[in-house]
């Protein structure tokens, strides 16, 4: 079957600059694919977060020498398979194509990309409403603008961590959860600062402690009265097993792991081993969160409200009603 396809890069501000504990940026490279055969077009999406190693200039390599080689045909599972054994690597290059293949035959079906995987349509969890770190008078202001939402995550691991809480639980009753993105380094002191949390009733602690530091999680992991989330420890699905034992849950990200289809895969592996499932993202316009989106009944939490963070989302955005993104 003839196709085509273009590339265009996008570079996808934050309304304000997104501090966490890796550093503060202004916004993200993306890289979108349009991608047409038999007069449906459809999109893909890379998100490009510098502390990646993909850049758009890979994602544009990438694409290209993989399109350069494929023969389509309107079969699904052919398509992903090839994409992914298509080199190692790569995984938002991959993404954005399995995006694209998902958004072309729902399309081409008549369907919601959910249907076409087969997924039921039961009442979808709420999704979170990120407030990065900030003085009190930004974090007051973030929680305003996250009213209306039935969960807040907060960025941790810098030097003003209980006040930012603080300040948060004078201002809502909303639930909250916690990333702290590796930024606690030493596992005692993530101890007492979970128990602190814990007494505020928070709901979970994402990534605490640096991926690297084993022994220090699994003594976390023992001690802790909150369920602790890997997010950096683990990218895709062959990093379960190493986390199983020592962390409650998994952040799945299709930008991590490549896609739509090898997302799916993390989540049902991941529930096999009875662990909670967080569906996040990186900052993403409205294709690569409504693409996230359509795994939403299978997770625990959904954290995809990049597009709200955004202040050049290129395409219509996306919708939550009561706290819950529409799919
Ligand atoms: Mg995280």
């Amino acid at each position: 079957m003839d196709f085509k396809y273009r590339l265009q890069n996008h570079f996808l501000k934050f309304k304000t600059p997104f501090a966490i504990a890796h550093g503060t940026r202004d916004g993200t490279d993306i890289v979108l694919l349009y991608f047409t055969a038999e007069n449906i077009t459809a999109i893909g999406e890379a998100s490009l977060p510098p502390y990646l190693i993909e850049t758009k200039e890979s994602v544009h390599e990438f694409i290209n020498s993989f399109f350069n080689d494929f023969k389509f045909t309107a079969d699904l599972n052919h398509c992903l398979d090839y994409l992914q054994q298509y080199k190692s690597g790569n995984y938002a290059a991959k993404a954005c194509i399995d995006i694209a293949f998902h958004n072309w035959f729902a399309s081409y079906k008549h369907i919601s990309v959910w249907q076409l995987l087969g997924l039921k349509n039961t009442p979808l969890p709420p999704c979170t409403y990120t407030i990065a770190m900030g003085a009190p008078d930004l974090i007051r202001q973030k929680v305003k603008e996250a009213a209306g939402f039935r969960m807040i995550k907060v960025k941790l691991g810098g030097e003003h961590d209980k006040q930012i809480i603080d300040t948060i639980i004078d201002s809502t009753d909303t639930p909250l959860c916690v990333d702290v993105n590796q930024g606690w380094k030493d596992p005692d002191f993530a101890l007492d600062m979970i128990n602190w949390l814990a007494e505020r009733k928070i709901v979970f602690v994402e990534q605490p402690l640096p991926k690297s530091d084993k022994n220090g999680q699994q003594w976390l992991f023992n001690k802790s009265p909150l369920p602790i989330i890997a997010d950096e420890a683990v990218q895709t699905i062959d990093d379960i097993d190493a986390v199983k034992d020592f962390y409650h849950g998994i952040n799945v990200k299709l930008m991590k792991c490549g896609g739509i289809s090898p997302g799916l895969a993390m989540i049902q592996k991941a529930k096999s081993y009875h662990k909670m499932v967080l569906i996040g993202s990186m900052s993403e316009t409205s294709c690569g969160i409504m693409a996230a989106a359509q795994l939403s009944s299978l997770a625990n939490w959904v954290d995809l409200d990049g597009p709200l963070l955004a202040s050049n989302n290129p395409f219509e955005n996306v919708n939550y009603e009561n706290g819950v993104l529409q799919i």
